[in-house]
């Protein structure tokens, strides 16, 4: 495996950042996923937009235009002869001894890319759906910036792992669900709409929330961008979670509440299909 760090094509086994790596020091950084499928990048424009609002909004410096970005992530893919998986982007601050506040700015920005292959959700999860547990969302109020400060994140997927659940849906202040720790969150309302959040500063702007909304409004099916509670979401007739490597993916019990009937439902399995043939498709770039 290679991975591409600051401009270099390493043995992954031995690239690494500096210690004094302000990505280290403060999680001083940026990151992106895309999926890879067939070798191509899946809904790349929309990632690498995501990626250059998430440096302005940390006023971190580009490290290239985004045109070496692609070239750069497709060079990645060639030498990893990677065709199903992931490209995974980091961007840090830099380095510089360690210090609160921004280092000077001939501090160059740290690039660093790796591949995965095979990642994504196991035939038994995308059949069966899989269980959430909810909790308060205790995450910082940017949640709209692809940070890699991810500790709640963390904290959020371990405590659903250990409740033998797959995801951790985020409850705000008053009750409604923002979204995943990793995934943004979706349900079918007892009207048949298809309901998310949507997009302020609460939650991230996931790429595949993007695709599934445009593709569920070309299918012709009623789309509601607004908050829901977590007892809605219990008696949703149907629930799932987004994100770049699972697509939709149905979400059968939310604590201890069975969705609809505990399998996953047609709108859901609808949604599924139709972001299988995007990312054969239109969503190839
Ligand atoms: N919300 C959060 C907190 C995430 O980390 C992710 C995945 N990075 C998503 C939503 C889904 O985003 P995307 O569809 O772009 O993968």
């Amino acid at each position: 495996r290679v991975a591409y760090v600051n401009g270099r094509y390493q043995p992954h086994a031995v690239a690494a950042v500096h210690i004094e790596d302000r990505g280290m020091q403060f999680s001083d950084g940026i990151y992106e996923v895309v999926a890879v499928v067939d070798g191509h990048p899946i809904d790349l424009s929309g990632h690498i937009a995501r990626l250059d609002r998430s440096l302005t909004e940390m006023r971190i410096a580009r490290p290239m235009p985004s045109r070496s970005l692609r070239l750069v992530m497709r060079e990645l893919v060639r030498r990893n002869r990677l065709s199903n998986g992931i490209v995974y982007i980091q961007v840090n601050r830099g380095v510089y001894r360690r210090d609160h506040p921004f280092p000077p700015a001939h501090v160059a920005p740290s690039l660093v890319m790796t591949v995965r292959s095979g990642v994504g959700p196991s035939r038994t999860a995308i059949e069966n759906g899989v269980p959430v547990i909810t909790m308060p969302d205790r995450r910082w109020a940017r949640r709209d910036i692809k940070s890699v400060s991810l500790l709640p994140n963390v904290l959020a997927k371990e405590a659903a792992h250990e409740a033998g659940a797959w995801e951790a849906w985020q409850v705000d202040r008053d009750g409604y669900i923002t979204e995943g720790a990793s995934t943004n969150a979706w349900i079918v309302s007892r009207d048949g709409a298809l309901v998310t959040r949507p997009l302020n500063d609460d939650i991230l702007a996931g790429i595949t929330r993007q695709s599934l909304l445009a593709l569920a409004r070309a299918d012709g099916m009623t789309v509601e961008e607004r908050p829901f509670t977590v007892e809605e979401a219990k008696a949703a007739r149907e629930a799932f979670t987004s994100s770049t490597t699972l697509s939709a993916l149905p979400v059968v019990r939310i604590d201890d509440a069975v969705v609809a009937n505990g399998v996953p439902g047609s709108l859901t399995r609808r949604l599924r299909e139709l972001y299988a043939a995007h990312i054969a498709g239109a969503g190839r770039e």
